[in-house]
């Protein structure tokens, strides 16, 4: 072995115990990475959930959670299933992405004192996330389908689908939170025109 080859494959294998991204020089490489990378970001929203469900206080939009929780569960065993069936090791690899838009949500949340306010809040963190996982799997859809996985791109596709349905159900539930929100602290116009109802 020559000595820089040496040197970069020792890089390679430091890089690879930090725990930093693995080089990606194919597609199946890149693939591979891209489903490590949804692998952690899937845990990190099970670890995030329950948190924006016992702040919420809509009992549609806890509900609407909940049930999310559990269907994202399922999307990391999908992830395992195809990584597994490889003979991957399903190894996370840190999405720093879904971590950024994790704590923008929590920050959001924790700012908010008005129950109809957090509601709105979290319900816009939770799309944010909903939408970045859809553009991850869309990606990983497409490229077991170009390395001819069919198996893991029906399991993708079926993911990729949950998440569009997170995604409406979300916009669904807007509809009355966001209306209650701005009846809250919204203009004095919606003020004046909520102590009149409770007059
Ligand atoms: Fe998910
Ligand atoms: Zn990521
Ligand atoms: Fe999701």
């Amino acid at each position: 072995m020559q000595k820089r080859e040496a040197v970069e494959s020792a890089a390679e294998l430091v890089n690879h115990y930090k725990g930093g991204k693995m080089k990606a020089n194919t597609l199946q490489e890149l693939y591979v990475e891209q489903l490590r990378d949804l692998y952690d970001a899937e845990h990190q929203i099970i670890k995030a959930l329950p948190k924006m469900i016992s702040a919420a206080n809509s009992k549609d939009l806890r509900q609407a959670l909940t049930e999310h929780l559990q269907v994202t569960k399922d999307q990391a065993t999908r992830i395992e299933q195809i990584l597994e069936r490889r003979g991957e090791k399903t190894k996370a690899e840190k999405c720093k992405g879904m971590q950024g838009i994790i704590e923008e949500g929590n920050d959001l949340v924790s700012k908010t004192r008005d129950s109809d306010v957090r509601d709105a809040a979290i319900i816009a963190a939770a799309q944010r996330v909903e939408h970045y996982e859809m553009a991850g799997y869309g990606t990983a859809r497409t490229f077991a389908t170009l390395l001819e996985e069919e198996d893991a791109s029906e399991l993708l596709q079926q993911t990729l689908n949950e998440e569009k349905e997170a995604d409406q159900t979300l916009t669904d539930l807007s509809g009355n939170v966001d209306e209650n929100a701005a009846d809250r602290g919204g203009s004095d116009g919606r003020r004046m025109l909520r102590s009149r109802h409770v007059a």
